[in-house]
C-alpha cells in the first residue's frame, strides 16, 4: 500500500488518504458510490422531488382540463355549427358609432355547444379587408338546433368605407366545460 497517495477532503480540507471512504476527521463520505456522500445523496434527493413534481403538474393538468374544457372539442368537429344568415346595421349610439351583425347559427352536430367565438371579416368598397372583430356569444346552441346571435362591433373606418362583411365560427367549446 503506497502510504504517500493522500487527497484533501473537499469538507473539511484535511489532508487524508487517497483510499479513504470516511473523511477521519469530519465523518463524511467522500466515496461518490456512496448515497450517504451529502453530494450524491442531494442530487438524488433533487431528482426525485423533480420527477414528483412532474408528476403533481401534469395530474392537475389533466384534471384542470378535464373540468374546464373537456372533450369533444370542436376542433375535432369543425363546421358543426354553421351561419345561415346574417345581416350587418349600422348605428350611431351614445357611446360611438356601432356595427351590430345578427344572425341565425345552426348546430349540425349531436354535441350541445357553447363560448361561441365568432370572427368577422370586414371588406372595404376598395375589396380590402378594412376591419376585423372576434366577439365570443356565450348563449347554449342545442344539438341539431338553431339559434340566433348578435355581434356588436366598435368599427375603425367610416360607415361608408364597409362595403361586405364575413362571418366565421373559429371556435367553441361543448356544454359540458364549466365556465
Ligand atoms: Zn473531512
Amino acid at each position: 500500500m503506497n502510504y504517500e497517495s493522500k487527497k484533501t477532503c473537499p469538507f473539511c480540507a484535511e489532508t487524508i488518504l487517497a483510499a479513504a471512504k470516511i473523511c477521519p476527521r469530519c465523518r463524511q463520505w467522500i466515496s461518490w458510490r456512496s448515497f450517504r456522500n451529502p453530494v450524491v445523496g442531494l442530487i438524488i434527493t433533487l431528482c426525485v422531488m423533480f420527477m414528483a413534481g412532474g408528476c403533481v403538474v401534469f395530474f392537475f393538468t389533466h384534471v384542470f382540463s378535464r373540468i374546464f374544457n373537456p372533450p369533444p372539442y370542436y376542433a375535432d368537429h369543425v363546421g358543426s355549427l354553421q351561419i345561415l344568415q346574417s345581416n350587418m346595421f349600422f348605428k350611431d349610439t351614445t357611446n360611438g358609432p356601432r356595427i351590430y351583425i345578427t344572425g341565425i347559427l345552426t348546430n349540425q352536430s349531436q354535441i350541445a355547444w357553447h363560448d361561441i367565438e365568432f370572427e368577422c371579416r370586414f371588406v372595404g368598397t376598395n375589396g380590402n379587408l378594412i376591419d376585423a372583430y372576434t366577439s365570443r356569444s356565450y348563449s347554449t346552441i342545442q344539438a341539431n338546433d338553431d339559434s340566433a346571435f348578435r355581434v356588436t362591433v366598435a368599427p375603425i373606418k367610416d360607415f361608408q368605407e364597409y362595403a361586405n362583411m364575413k362571418l366565421f365560427i373559429s371556435n367553441a367549446r361543448n356544454v359540458k366545460s364549466l365556465y
